[in-house]
């Protein structure tokens, strides 16, 4: 596939993210996501999404 360049150096602005609507396998709240989710993978909003991450350890604060 050839894609036809009209002008030099026409830089075209990054397009807006597309956000999917989704429900959030956690609390069913609806959310959007900066991406296609995938069918079978659970997609949490943001909240829950935090709360599923694996806590990183790269901070060497101690929570505790
Ligand atoms: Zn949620």
């Amino acid at each position: 596939m050839a894609y036809p360049r009209e002008g030099r150096g026409d830089r075209r602005p990054s397009p807006p993210r597309e956000y999917t609507k989704a429900v959030c396998a956690d609390c069913g709240a609806e959310c959007e996501v900066p991406f296609k989710p995938t069918q079978g993978k659970p997609v949490y909003c943001r909240d829950c999404y935090k709360k599923h991450a694996p806590p990183r350890r790269e901070s060497r604060r101690s929570l505790f």
